[in-house]
């Protein structure tokens, strides 16, 4: 997420020229080395829940199997319950000054109740504070240890045009059941949900999810779907996944789809019948971007990728395999397909390297935005790239700079918690963050950078990067110790960039 630039100037583009592209790969040996290695230790989900749109209500079961692999005794784990945010109009993930967006017909609570957490043996004592569940296992979880986790929930359903929530047309179900959080060098992370940027950081994980649905709904989902099957008034859809680090669905009695197949990934484009030639070309966006970043940075190892229409305000919004894209962009001009491509990049960063987005936001979306870029030039040619990069990137950011003079922007890299709102965000992060790695791009040449973008990408596939990876793939694709520019120059430096850019 999340694309805030609306209204930007208009951008006309050159026709596609096809024929750019070499032979779509499939995933290569070392994903599924990777995969294999990793799908031995990650927390496995089974989900089976009933959904009653009347009520704007979930309830089921989660079971989860976790295995300490960290250094430590686990004697607490903990999990997020991002549903909580939604239960106060002071707490809503969401700007105050966008609450009327967020909000359109009024603020009504939502949440996630825990009625049960439990082993095979018995109940556990948990505690839920706020959007953290602590559960503190009979004995503490020693290394290589297994335990089997069942939560029973019920979870009320907001009018939030957001992430979890539902509007007129679509229900988003997403940051929705009691996610593992992540346990690192720092301990547990136990950050709450920010109202700006993606606040979130989670290990890669198995699912296997059961959507109980009234007949007439259709799900756009995470991973693939295994079966689908009636029962009485209701289906009962049921998800399969690979490694992914979330699970997020969007269902709609709206929908109507169109797919089409990218080698072996199958690109589905979920849209609202009145807007069937937007849906079409979302489709022919989603599967161009997949299509190319496969090529350039590396193969999409899952079978679907899927592009959901949704009533959701802030723009766009990436899950694994299945990305929001806010209903409203689908209209005539450019922002459809801008949003489409930079969702569509997040697979890989976010989705396929993962990284703290709490506290180095700027890992993925600074390099989403410089892949969005690079798709437009690549896809369309240098001019269109340039003209891009130009109106999505460098002229906002120096309008942003022109209207705060009178305050040092503050670095690139830094926490959430150390934004004071979207505006910031969006400018450092996304605009001067991809600035800055086009700049890092000249310097050391377009094939280096592109070796380095592939070599972070192979290195830290279903994994959590930080920027010390980051710049090691840099330092090993240009064979120099980049380390004091990457920080120093850019990402630490709070001055202005005047004309450097
Ligand atoms: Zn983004």
């Amino acid at each position: 997420m999340n694309i805030k630039r609306l209204g930007i100037a208009a951008v006309v583009f050159i026709l596609l020229t096809s024929a750019l592209y070499a032979a779509f790969k499939k995933p290569s040996d070392y994903m599924e080395g990777a995969a294999r290695r990793i799908s031995g230790e990650c927390p496995r989900y089974t989900i089976n829940v009933s959904f009653y749109p009347e009520e704007k209500r979930i309830e089921g079961t989660q079971s989860l199997i976790v295995k300490n692999t960290e250094k430590a005794e686990l004697s607490e784990l903990y999990f997020h319950l991002y549903p909580n945010a939604f239960k106060t109009s002071d707490t809503a993930p969401f700007p105050r000054s966008e609450m009327q967006l967020a909000y359109p017909n009024g603020f009504s609570p939502g949440y996630i109740d825990i009625k049960k957490v439990a082993t095979p043996s018995g109940p556990l004592e948990y505690e839920v504070r706020g959007t953290l569940l602590k559960v503190v296992p009979d004995k503490p979880l020693k290394l290589g240890q297994s335990l089997k986790l069942t939560m029973e929930f019920t979870e009320i359903i907001p009018p939030s045009y957001g992430r979890f929530g539902y509007g007129k047309n679509t229900y988003n179900i997403a940051n929705w059941y009691p996610i593992l959080a992540v346990y690192d060098e720092h301990g547990w992370n136990k950050d709450p949900y920010y109202a700006i940027g993606d606040p979130f950081y989670s290990e890669v994980g198995l699912y296997e999810v059961k959507i109980k649905a009234p007949a007439e709904y259709t799900i756009a989902a995470t991973g693939y779907l295994e079966n689908k099957r009636q029962e009485g008034s209701s289906l009962i859809w049921t998800f399969k996944t690979g490694l992914v680090r979330d699970f997020a669905w969007v269902a709609s009695t709206r929908f109507k789809e169109a797919s089409s197949e990218v080698g072996r990934v199958k690109i589905t484009s979920y849209y609202l019948k009145e807007d069937a030639v937007f849906g079409q070309k979302a489709l022919e966006y989603a599967a161009r971007a997949v299509k190319f970043f496969s090529e350039y940075f590396g193969p999409y190892p899952y079978r679907e990728y899927s592009v959901a229409a949704s009533d959701f305000y802030i723009g766009g919004m990436e899950y694994p395999n299945l990305v929001m894209i806010g209903r409203q962009f689908y209209s005539e001009g450019d922002m459809l397909e801008y949003v489409v491509v930079h969702e569509t990049a997040h697979q890989w960063w976010y989705g396929l390297v993962g990284n703290n987005e709490v506290k180095e936001p700027w890992l993925d979306e600074a390099l989403t935005e410089f892949s969005t870029v690079l798709y437009y030039e690549k896809v369309y040619g240098r001019k269109s790239g340039q003209r891009v990069y130009d109106d999505f990137i460098l002229n906002p950011y120096k309008f942003y700079e022109q209207t705060h003079q009178s305050q040092k922007m503050g670095p690139i890299l830094r926490p959430l918690s150390e934004f004071s709102s979207w505006g910031e965000y969006d400018a450092i992060v996304y605009s001067r963050g991809a600035i800055m790695l086009k700049q890092l791009e000249s310097i050391i040449g377009e094939d280096k950078f592109r070796e380095a973008t592939r070599f972070y990408f192979k290195q830290n596939i279903y994994k959590n990067a930080t920027t010390e990876d980051f710049i090691k793939a840099v330092n090993k694709a240009t064979g120099a110790d980049w380390t004091d520019y990457i920080y120093n120059k850019m990402l630490k430096n709070d001055e202005p960039l005047q004309k450097a850019a």
